[in-house]
């Protein structure tokens, strides 16, 4: 029976640290943290995520604002919101809810966050960062990942880890974090020629695509650990990863649940990112 990766537990632990590091720093520098978020149109997703932010932000004690436009911002009025924030010295990080309206680009608007204040890391310069290793910000998903990782004491150094999945905000930072940490990876995708060849060899199968139970018992090799990113709904409604948990819980030695396993982690790294932020801030204002 495979242990399972309680992200729920972990990433209570973490958001308790952090609340703990936020109390010295606001007591330090005469003010806290400050996390913006903007959401932009009714997505009622979005919606819930950064109601979700918005409770955990408080919680920790940061000071954090919701920034609700609405559907028809154009492009320039969402770069220009951004820039005032990004000229606010009280706001150090400043996270645009994801997806956007069609007329607008995303890429344009992820550019037009400093990247000191990306605390999402998608800015092209924090990815160039974690291509090269030299990084204080972290997408929030895959270091979530890296973190359960820790707590179990599971090191990837010299494992083979697969990834299934590709996608700029998870899979590929995914596999950089892994290869930083020694792992042999290798990274499938929709293209990929027989994706049970490879998720069978995996020591630490990580997977993240968005298909309701793609990942069966018969694609898992005995011990492996396996990291279920995905968040689904299945024919019921009912949420549900990229894992057939039924399956693979019998064959893994470690394994995360859906709900309960990545997702919880994915808020606590946006609190630790956004303390960071903070912190680097402060550390230039002092200098
Ligand atoms: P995405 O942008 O849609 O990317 C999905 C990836 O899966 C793509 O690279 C795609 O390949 C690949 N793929 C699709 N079908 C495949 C198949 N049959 N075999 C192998 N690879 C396949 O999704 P995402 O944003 O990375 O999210 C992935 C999942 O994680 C979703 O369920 C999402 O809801 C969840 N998620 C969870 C959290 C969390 O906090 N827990 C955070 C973010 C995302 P191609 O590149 O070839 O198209």
């Amino acid at each position: 029976m495979a242990k399972l990766i309680d992200g729920k537990k972990i990433a209570g632990e973490i958001r308790a640290r952090i609340a703990q590091e936020t109390a010295s720093f606001t007591a330090e520098n005469g003010y806290a943290p400050g996390l913006s978020v903007i959401i932009v149109g009714e997505d009622p997703a979005s919606q819930v995520y950064v109601r979700n932010k918005k409770r955990a932000c408080e919680e920790v004690g940061f000071a954090s604002e919701v920034i609700a436009l609405p559907a028809e911002t154009t492009e320039a009025e969402l770069v220009s919101r951004i820039a005032r924030l990004a000229d606010d010295p009280r706001v150090h990080g400043i996270l645009v809810q994801l997806p956007l309206p069609a007329h607008i680009r995303e890429g344009a608007v992820i550019a037009a966050i400093p990247p000191q204040k990306d605390v999402d890391a998608f800015h092209p310069e924090n990815v160039g960062r974690i291509m090269t290793g030299h990084f204080d910000l972290l997408p929030c998903t895959p270091a979530g990942v890296m973190e359960l990782l820790r707590h179990e004491g599971i090191d990837p150094e010299g494992k083979e880890c697969v990834v299934v999945g590709r996608s700029n905000i998870v899979g590929k930072p995914m596999a950089m974090l892994l290869l930083h940490a020694h792992g042999t990876v290798t990274l499938c995708h929709s293209h990929t020629r027989d994706l049970a060849a490879h998720t069978r060899r995996a020591d630490i199968l990580v997977a993240a695509v968005g298909r309701v139970r793609l990942i069966r018992g018969d694609m898992v090799r005995d011990g492996a650990v396996v990291i279920d990113v995905g968040m689904n709904r299945d024919e019921n409604g009912k949420l549900c990863g990229d894992v057939d948990f039924d399956t693979v819980e019998p064959k893994a030695s470690a394994i995360t649940p859906v709900p309960g396993g990545v997702g919880p982690m994915t808020i606590a790294m946006l609190l630790k990112n956004t303390l960071t932020a903070a912190r680097l801030a402060a550390a230039r204002e002092r200098s």
